[in-house]
């Protein structure tokens, strides 16, 4: 199976032009001869940039993902970007359920709305689950019941989507989980969730640098990576997905 790189740009860069010139760094690194053809890299910039992007990647291999979006089609929903606005900006796939955006007050059920309306506008949703550290200093045990209730959110545990494994305490803090500690989590993930087109591809995002990807994605549990931090550097992120 084709390993995913997704980079998650967050609320980053401050400029349309910053945006762009990462953009095309990041395709001149995918379109390099020697580049893992069974890589599969997808950007994640911010609405507003999305346009730029999707007219920077154009024709390439490189896809584009939102960093979230609304549940319903249309109205009058100040602020909010509707699943078939980002498709027609060129989005292919959505982060639903990132654990920033639980932060300020996303629940199971929004999660789960989500969900629905990026499968009913024919995109890949990249669902986001993980604990807090609090459960992880409780041990794995405690880690997997905690995710296990995240996936829940998936009605009759079929998903034609994507996971992210991202434990809470290990995004942005340099902390990354252990290859191996994903690598279970991944397992149990894949044992509680199935879809049509078998095996579900769950990825491994927290903390991961051109240091530790190859780590992770020598797994063969591990289908990829959420990269934040990593992927706002050009050089560093091409790095990372060198590491497949
Ligand atoms: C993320 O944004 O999902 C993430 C994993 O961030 P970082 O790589 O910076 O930990």
């Amino acid at each position: 199976m084709k390993k995913i790189i997704v980079g998650n740009w967050k609320m980053n860069p401050p400029s349309v032009e910053e945006a762009v010139s990462l953009a095309r760094a990041v395709a001149e690194h995918v379109k390099h001869p020697m580049f893992n053809k069974n890589v599969e890299v997808v950007l994640a910039p911010p609405f507003i940039f999305l346009y730029k992007v999707y007219e920077t990647l154009y024709g390439g291999k490189v896809k584009l993902a939102g960093q979230d979006v609304f549940w319903e089609k249309a109205g009058a929903y100040t602020g909010e970007v509707s699943p078939a606005q980002l498709k027609n900006l060129g989005a292919a796939y959505v982060i639903v359920g990132h654990s920033e955006r639980r932060a300020l007050g996303e629940t199971d059920e929004i999660v789960g709305r989500k969900l629905t309306a990026v499968l009913e506008a024919g995109m890949t949703p990249i669902l986001c689950v993980g604990e807090p550290a609090d459960v992880r200093e409780r041990g794995m045990e405690a880690a997997k019941e905690f995710v296990g209730k995240q996936l829940e959110v998936i009605e009759h545990k079929v998903f034609e989507g994507i996971i992210a494994y991202e434990p809470v305490w290990a995004i942005g803090t340099g902390n990354n989980a252990t290859p191996g500690d994903a690598a279970e989590m991944i397992t149990l993930i894949k044992s509680l969730v199935t879809s049509y087109r078998l095996p579900i591809p769950v990825l491994y995002g927290g903390s991961v640098t051109s240091g530790n990807a190859g780590d992770f994605l020598n797994r063969e549990e591990i289908d990829g990576l959420l990269v934040g931090g990593g992927s706002l550097n050009a050089e560093e992120f091409g790095e990372i997905c060198r590491g497949a």
